[in-house]
C-alpha cells in the first residue's frame, strides 16, 4: 500500500486484446492468429508491423486496445480484502448478538433461580 504506483489490475496484469475497427474482428493475445502463424501468447503489441487483420486485411493501426477479455476489473487485494470483510463482519456481529443474548438469558434465568 506504500506504492500505490505499483498495484495494477487483473485487467491491466493480463495481456490486452485488440479489436480491429474495420470488421470487429479480435485479436486475443492467449490465441494467438493461426492464419497468419502468430503462436500463441504473442502480445499485439509484439506483432510484426506488416501484420494485417486476418479478416479485412486492415492495418495494426485501425485496432485499438479492448483490455483482457474475461478478466475481473478492481484490484485484486481489495476482492480478497473485500470477501474477507464480508465474510468475517456478519461472524463477528453474530458472536456479538448471540453471546449478548446467552448472557441476558444466563442472567435473567439467574434471577429466578434467586427466587
Ligand atoms: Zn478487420
Amino acid at each position: 500500500m506504500s506504492n500505490p504506483g505499483q498495484e495494477k489490475t487483473l485487467a491491466e496484469q493480463a495481456p490486452a486484446s485488440y479489436e480491429c475497427r474495420s470488421c470487429g474482428y479480435v485479436y486475443e493475445p492467449a490465441k494467438g492468429d493461426n492464419q497468419t502463424n502468430i503462436s500463441p501468447g504473442t502480445l499485439f503489441t509484439d506483432l510484426p508491423d506488416t501484420w494485417r487483420c486476418p479478416v479485412c486485411k486492415a492495418r495494426k493501426t485501425q485496432f485499438v486496445n479492448i483490455g483482457a477479455k474475461g478478466a475481473p476489473s478492481g484490484f485484486a487485494e481489495n476482492l480478497n480484502y473485500g470477501f474477507g470483510v464480508n465474510r468475517l463482519t456478519p461472524g463477528q456481529k453474530n458472536l456479538l448478538i448471540f453471546g449478548a443474548l446467552a448472557l441476558g438469558f444466563l442472567f435473567f434465568m439467574s434471577l429466578y433461580a434467586l427466587n
